[in-house]
């Protein structure tokens, strides 16, 4: 059976080792998929830290692009040779809340997350005679991954795979909650609070739809640099200027329709709501310690408010990747300036550290 390489991690804070990974086989209904890249995200340093409950071992990384090399015994064997963008929620279909239009809360996948397993509750992968864990149906720091059918999405060929890859967590999360979520209109206002890859993407995906007013805000003078170059209007530097002004005075003092809180602070939670407007959207993607209390001026949640809190942008990943695909292919997403550097596997434990002090936006392994 196949043995490849693969960052393994083995307990909490430990620097991940690179070892041989063998490949128990490919389930029915799976693809075995060769990864050409990875990107790093803040989420992968989180699991490394002990912050997630996903048991370890396991591989980390769950942005991830590549070329499909082998398919289960129930998969068309047309699917070899297609290039693909790798989801973290390849959802039944057939669940509660599934059934319900909810695929990213899909009971099997989710419970897979929770346990490092693939969404039928098993691991493919072995060190030894020990089994290790895959990370959110994909653990992408590897040379192959195997993952079910349906969490390999088919992109164009013409499509980079070293920028395909950042299409699976970080642009369909933040794009996502623009064009999914808030259904942001032309001329619409937008508030983005924190500017690292979701948020980025956020001000990508406001732009892509014709937001008028784009008012980005962060600490670090490159980050909105970056958000001028990709679309902001506006940008406000946190530490030095009120974002909730700025967005009051660019809206005619109403506040924004579309507020979007990406930092993961109690402030810029409250930040978030202060600038939206009454009647208008509040979308959460941060992550915070799930036990944390916070303050919110009940003023600010109130005004037929909508308020939402999205893993993952409302993504669906079968239809938004390839739609993503294009939108870079036709010079609409901007990818390329995400990438502040490219490294190979091996170098995997800087590029962690660079996600976790967020010192880059975008780190991409290359297999
Ligand atoms: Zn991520
Ligand atoms: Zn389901």
């Amino acid at each position: 059976m196949l043995e490849f390489k693969a960052a393994v991690l083995h307990s909490a804070g430990a620097a991940l080792q690179i070892e041989r990974i063998r490949l128990t086989g490919v389930g029915p209904n799976e693809v075995l998929v060769k990864i050409h890249a990875a990107g790093v995200c803040h989420t992968d340093w989180e699991a490394q830290q002990g912050r997630h409950l996903a048991p370890r071992p396991l591989i980390l990384g769950h942005e991830g692009a590549g070329v499909v090399v082998e398919v289960g015994k129930s998969v068309s064997r047309k699917r070899v040779g297609e290039h693909v963008v790798l989801s973290a929620y390849p959802s039944c279909g057939g669940c509660f809340y599934c059934e319900r239009h909810l695929p990213m809360l899909c009971e099997p996948v989710t419970q897979g997350h929770r346990k490092s397993r693939l969404p039928d509750g098993s691991s493919r992968l072995r060190l030894g005679d020990e089994e290790i864990g895959h990370f959110l149906s994909i653990s992408s720091f590897a040379e192959y991954v195997v993952v079910p059918s349906k969490g390999a999405v088919q992109i164009s060929a013409n499509m980079p795979l070293d920028l395909a890859c950042l299409l699976g967590c970080a642009v369909i999360t933040g794009a996502g909650a623009a064009l999914r979520i808030a259904e942001v209109q032309a001329n619409d206002t937008v508030c983005i609070i924190g500017c690292g890859a979701v948020g980025l993407n956020v001000v990508q995906g406001a732009r892509m739809a014709g937001a008028g007013v784009i008012v980005a805000s962060d600490t670090d003078q490159t980050r909105l640099k970056m958000a001028l170059e990709l679309g902001a209007t506006h940008v406000v530097k946190a530490d030095e200027e009120d974002v909730v002004s700025v967005m009051r005075h660019e809206s005619g003092g109403r506040g924004a329709d579309h507020s979007f809180e990406t930092a993961g602070h109690e402030a810029t939670l409250q930040a978030a709501f202060e600038a939206s407007r009454v009647g208008g959207n509040v979308i959460i993607l941060s992550k915070m310690d799930a036990h944390r209390m916070v303050n919110l001026r009940f003023g600010s949640l109130s005004g037929e408010r909508r308020i939402r809190r999205s893993a993952l942008g409302g993504a669906r990943g079968g239809e938004d990747l390839p739609m993503l695909a294009h939108a870079y292919l036709d010079g609409r997403l901007k990818l390329e300036e995400m990438v502040t550097s490219r490294r190979p596997l091996s170098h995997v434990n800087e590029a962690l550290d660079a996600a976790g002090s967020g010192s880059v936006i975008r780190t991409v392994l290359t297999m």
